[in-house]
C-alpha cells in the first residue's frame, strides 16, 4: 500500500524508526558523489572521530557499516568468535531473542540465561557461570542493552564489575541499538570489547548504517577468530583505514551527510543533555503510565527504560487494536507488542529527536485511545501527571541560553 497520507504530522512513537529532524532531512537531501575525491575520505576520517564520543571511547576502533542492527550482530560476533565458542547470553525479549537466534545459527555454542520478559538480565547467573569457569571456556558475554521489546534496560557496569571480580577475560559484546546517544552509555569505562547501534534509532537517521565499536582487545580477538565473514571483515576496512580511503565498498553518501548533520545536532545540544532529556522523557511517560493506573511491563524500577515504555493493558483489551485505532484515527505511531507480549502490550517509544511537547501529543492520544477501547481513563490525568513533573524540570534549550 502506498503512504496514506493523514492531516498534519503523524506522531511518530514507535522505538524506532523514529523521527528525523529537518536539518539532516535537508543535508540528505544531494547528489551522488565520488567517493574517491579528496572530499569523503576526509569527511569519513571526522565522521570516525566523532561517533567515537557517542560510544564513550577514546581507544575504540569504530566501523560505519552500510547496514542495519542485525548486520552490527553480525559484525560483532563474526569477528571476534569462533565456530563451538561458548558464549553466554541473556533472553529478556524479542531482540535478544533475535540476537541469540542469531548466535545459533553462526554456530556458537550458545549459553542461555533466560527470564521472565519484563525482567533484567540475571546477573547472579552470570556471576555463578563465571565463578564456576575455571578453565575460561567462556569466550563472551553478549547482552543487550536497552530490550526494546520491553523496555527493559540491563545494568552494564555491574556486568563489568563481575567480569573483573572473578578475573575472567570473556569478550563483553553490547548489543546498543536503543541505548546509545540516549542512554548512559561508557564503552571504556565498563570495558566493553564491542558495542553497536543502527542509524535509525537514538541518531535519528533513516535506516542504512550500523556502527560498530571495538577495543583493542576485540581487535586482537579478530586476528584469530575462525567465523567466516566477507561482507562484515573488519580487516578489509582497516586496510582502507590504513590507506586512507577509508571504504571497502561503496558508501551512501547521502547517509554520510546525514550523519555528519546528526552528530552536529547532538553535540550541539550536548551528548550528556541528550541522555537528561531522555531521562525526563522516560520518566514523564512513567508518571502519565501510572495516573492512567496501567502497568509497565518492566518489573523493577532499576531496569525502566528512558527510551522506551511498554505498557501492559489489562486481559479485557488487545494492545494490537490500540495501536492499530491510534494510527487510524489520531495519526498516532505507537509499538506493537512483539511475540510473547502480543496483544498483552503496547510501546510508546521516547527516543531520537524528540521533545517533551512532542511526547505530551502523543500522551494525549494514548488517553483518548484507551477510552476508545473501553479503559476507564480519566482525560487529561496523564498528560497533567507528566506536565506537573517537565514544568519544574525542563531546562532552557542548551542552543538558546
Ligand atoms: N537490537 C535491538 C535492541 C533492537 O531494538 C533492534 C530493532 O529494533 C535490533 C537489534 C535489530 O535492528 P535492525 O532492525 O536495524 O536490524
Amino acid at each position: 500500500m502506498d503512504y496514506v497520507y493523514g492531516p498534519g504530522r503523524n506522531h511518530l512513537f514507535v522505538p524506532g524508526p523514529v523521527n528525523i529532524p529537518e536539518p539532516v532531512i535537508r543535508a540528505m537531501n544531494r547528489n551522488n558523489e565520488d567517493y574517491r575525491s579528496p572530499a569523503i575520505p576526509a569527511m569519513t576520517k571526522t565522521l570516525l572521530e566523532d561517533v567515537k564520543k557517542i560510544f564513550k571511547t577514546t581507544t575504540g576502533t569504530p566501523f560505519m557499516i552500510p547496514t542495519t542492527g542485525t548486520g552490527a550482530w553480525e559484525s560483532a560476533l563474526t569477528n571476534t568468535l569462533s565456530p563451538g565458542d561458548r558464549i553466554v547470553s541473556f533472553l529478556i525479549g524479542q531482540f535478544s531473542l533475535l540476537w541469540i537466534d542469531q548466535q545459533q545459527r553462526l554456530k556458537f555454542n550458545v549459553d542461555v540465561v533466560e527470564s521472565d520478559w519484563g525482567q533484567g538480565a540475571n546477573l547472579d547467573i552470570l556471576a555463578e557461570k563465571l565463578a564456576a569457569d575455571h578453565t575460561h571456556t567462556i569466550k563472551a558475554i553478549c547482552i543487550v542493552h536497552n530490550e526494546t521489546a520491553t523496555g527493559v534496560t540491563n545494568n552494564l557496569s555491574r556486568v563489568r564489575k563481575l567480569l573483573d571480580h572473578y578475573g575472567h577475560p570473556a569478550l563483553l559484546l553490547v548489543d546498543g541499538v536503543s541505548s546509545i546517544c540516549a542512554l548512559d552509555f561508557r564503552m571504556d569505562e565498563w570495558g566493553v570489547d564491542v558495542a553497536l547501534t543502527g542509524s535509525q534509532k537514538a541518531l535519528s537517521l533513516p535506516t542504512g548504517i550500523g556502527l560498530v565499536c571495538a577495543s583493542a582487545k576485540a581487535l586482537e580477538a579478530s586476528k584469530s577468530a575462525k567465523s567466516v565473514r566477507v561482507f562484515f571483515d573488519w580487516n578489509d576496512y582497516l586496510k582502507f583505514y590504513k590507506l586512507g580511503t577509508f571504504w571497502p565498498y561503496t558508501p551512501s553518501i547521502q547517509l554520510l551527510y546525514g550523519l555528519r548533520a546528526a552528530l552536529d545536532l547532538i553535540f550541539e545540544e550536548g551528548l550528556d543533555n541528550v541522555i537528561s532529556r531522555h531521562s525526563r522523557l522516560g520518566k514523564a511517560t512513567r508518571l502519565a503510565v501510572e495516573a492512567w493506573g496501567l502497568k509497565n511491563c518492566t518489573q523493577k524500577e532499576e531496569w525502566f527504560s528512558d527510551t522506551v515504555t511498554a505498557v501492559l493493558v489489562p486481559p479485557y483489551i488487545d494492545s494490537t487494536e490500540i495501536v492499530r485505532s491510534a494510527w487510524k484515527r489520531y495519526n498516532l505511531s505507537l509499538g506493537l507488542g512483539l511475540n510473547k507480549v502480543a496483544g498483552k502490550v503496547f510501546r510508546i517509544g521516547h527516543l531520537g529527536n524528540l521533545n517533551e511537547l512532542q511526547l505530551l501529543g502523543c500522551l494525549a492520544g494514548v488517553e483518548m485511545i484507551l477510552k476508545d477501547v473501553g479503559y476507564p481513563v480519566k482525560l487529561g490525568s496523564g498528560v497533567a501527571a507528566a506536565c506537573a513533573y517537565l514544568q519544574n524540570n525542563i531546562p532552557m534549550i542548551p542552543s538558546r541560553i
